[in-house]
């Protein structure tokens, strides 16, 4: 199962592809996002208790309060970063690590940001039995973004924000494109946002959405730990 064709022969291909013809029906288009999810194990991404429901488009409870987003969100936000496999992306979010497994199939390098201690280390484990090797993944607030690496391509943020971060915009290379579920902790639009030679950024909002809440500096104020 693991390494090289990722999740292809592992018995689950048949779930995957059907969830990508149900994703395809919904509108998505871009083929290497459809074959990304059409490569990628989203079931070793879930806790085992609801390891049945992995292939269904839905999004799932990781642990720690935080849910795995629903497949149509992330194809969805992989689709508007409109990737070409050249770029340098920043997912601020990491959670389960799903994400970060497509996005390592869609673009060349991938940097990872998650707050939580337990699921930083569950996505590397797991990231790391697939093979993967173009990801890195960090412990921290991921409104501050990872300023060695920076400039990014695309940045994609999986958590529900009060504005756009601004050290975000700063390192977002310019022509660059930010994807970000804007608004409260109930109830957000998902914006695509780009970056222009003025280093303003200008967005768009695409669809209602809802995310778990960005905890942080540039983001909501978190309760302790
Ligand atoms: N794409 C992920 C989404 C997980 S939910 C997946 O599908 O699994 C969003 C994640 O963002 C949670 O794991 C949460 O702990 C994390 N998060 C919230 N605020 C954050 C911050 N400021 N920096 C980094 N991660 C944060």
């Amino acid at each position: 199962m693991v390494v090289g064709g990722v999740g292809e022969r592992d018995g689950f291909g048949g779930y995957r592809s059907q969830l990508v013809g149900e994703l395809s029906a919904k509108g998505i288009k871009d083929l290497a996002v459809l074959r990304a999810i059409s490569q990628v194990p989203r079931h070793i991404f879930v806790p085992e208790a609801v390891r049945h429901r992995a292939y269904e488009d839905s999004a799932l409870p990781i642990g720690g309060g935080q849910t795995i987003s629903q497949p149509w969100v992330h194809a969805r936000s992989l689709e508007l970063a409109r990737l070409t496999g050249r770029e340098r992306v920043l997912e601020v979010g990491t959670g389960s690590g799903y994400q970060t497994a497509l996005l390592s199939l869609c673009a060349d390098q991938v940097f990872s940001i998650e707050r939580l201690p337990a699921l930083a280390q569950q996505a590397r484990d797991v990231l790391a039995l697939l093979g993967t090797r173009n990801t890195s993944i960090m412990l921290g607030d991921g409104t501050l973004g990872w300023r060695p690496y920076s400039p990014y391509d695309a940045i994609i943020v999986s958590a529900a924000s009060p504005e756009v971060p601004q050290p975000l915009v700063e390192q977002l290379a310019p022509g660059g494109r930010l994807i970000v579920p804007l608004g409260d902790r109930d109830q957000q639009v998902l914006a695509v946002c780009t970056k222009g030679p003025d280093g303003h950024v200008s967005c768009q909002t695409v669809s209602d959405v809802r995310f778990v809440p960005l905890i942080g500096q540039f983001g909501f104020p978190g309760e302790a730990g």
